[in-house]
């Protein structure tokens, strides 16, 4: 194992909006923090050609493009930009010890984890093969493009009523895709869906397969699993809202997390339960999730760690 002799005074985990927003505000508080970017570099964004709801693009962006220019902001201003996925870390002391691809160690003052949170899909080749042209697993982001059109929805949980619901006041129809025949969803949302005209659930079904051409969705070929009739119904976009997984399991040691796995922070800031250890982004977010709001939360993030160190750090 190798280990870095220099102690940094911030080090970043994740290069999506959260950590490149921290790494901007770190850099600007003269903390010349260690940013590492993880196996996805630019983070969830980089899987979408469309934003359209991130402030100051009067045309929309492309995801790619808003990372880069993120990621050449933090660079600009000083930040040490590192390929490299977190494996393991010690928060029992400082200097916290952060361990990178299982063969380098790094020591840090203070840490922020901006690790995001990944979409659960259901697995299906086809689901796939469409992901950003038609299949999506964030309402919010994508429904605009669904403007009086006909959209699935996947799941029977609250986060799924809240899609549907979302997506009825933007398509013409909206069905949902149930497993069983009743909602896991609380007794508001699922009032909140009988109560929307244009939804309709299609209870004891199965998605066997998503269908679609060059031009994207399709349809979609579903399984009654109480009749055993499978059939194909036609849709112009499919939404998955089965839950996300917060990417939290490598601090789980030391970080207290909510059932879910998110990252529990204290009040309105960053603070996690370790001192000196600061969470921004999705992985501690699971109402948002969106890219503004991760930014935002970075943002926080940089400012904690900033106010942590100018304390902490004259007694070193
Ligand atoms: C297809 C798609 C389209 C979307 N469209 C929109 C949209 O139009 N508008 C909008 O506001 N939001 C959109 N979102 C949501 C938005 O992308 C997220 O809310 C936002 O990216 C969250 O930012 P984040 O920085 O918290 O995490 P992420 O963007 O998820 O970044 C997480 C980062 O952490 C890194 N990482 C993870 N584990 C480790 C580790 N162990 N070590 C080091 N690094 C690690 C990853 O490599 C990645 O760089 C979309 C999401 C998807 C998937």
């Amino acid at each position: 194992m190798i280990m870095e002799e220099q102690i940094y005074k911030v080090l970043i985990i994740g290069s999506g909006p959260a950590g490149f927003t921290a790494a901007i505000y770190a850099c600007r508080a003269n903390l010349n923090p260690v940013l590492y970017e993880g196996m996805q570099p630019g983070g969830q964004l980089t899987e979408t050609t469309r934003i359209e709801n991130f402030p100051g693009y009067p045309e929309g962006v492309d995801g790619n493009d808003l990372m880069e220019d993120l990621r050449k902001q933090a660079i600009r201003l000083g930040a040490d930009i590192r390929f490299g996925a977190v494996t393991k870390v010690d928060f029992s002391k400082r200097p916290f010890l952060i361990t990178v691809d299982d063969e380098k160690v790094v020591m840090a003052h203070s840490v922020i984890i901006a690790t995001g949170a990944t979409a659960r899909y259901l697995g299906l080749e086809s689901e796939t093969r469409f992901r950003g042209q038609g299949v999506s697993a964030c309402a919010t982001c994508d429904g605009f493009f669904y403007r009086g059109k006909t959209v699935a929805v996947v799941g029977g949980g609250d986060t799924a009523c809240e899609e549907a619901t979302y997506l009825a006041t933007l398509a013409k129809k909206v069905y949902m895709v149930v497993r069983r025949d009743v909602f896991r969803a609380s007794e508001t949302m699922r009032k909140r869906v009988e109560s929307t005209p244009n939804i309709e659930v299609l209870w004891n079904h199965n998605t066997k397969e998503v269908l679609g051409d060059s031009s994207g969705v399709t349809g979609v070929r579903l399984l009654n699993n109480k009749t055993g009739n499978v059939y194909d119904l036609p849709v112009d976009g499919f939404f998955l809202a089965i839950g996300h997984h917060p990417n939290s399991d490598v601090f789980k040691e030391y970080i207290t997390t909510n059932p879910e796995g998110y990252i529990v922070t204290e009040g309105k800031t960053s603070k996690t339960n370790v001192e000196g250890v600061f969470a921004a982004g999705d992985v501690q977010d699971p109402s948002y999730r969106q890219a503004v709001t991760a930014a935002g939360s970075g943002c926080k993030a940089g400012l904690d760690a900033e106010r942590f160190l100018a304390c902490y750090l004259p007694t070193l």
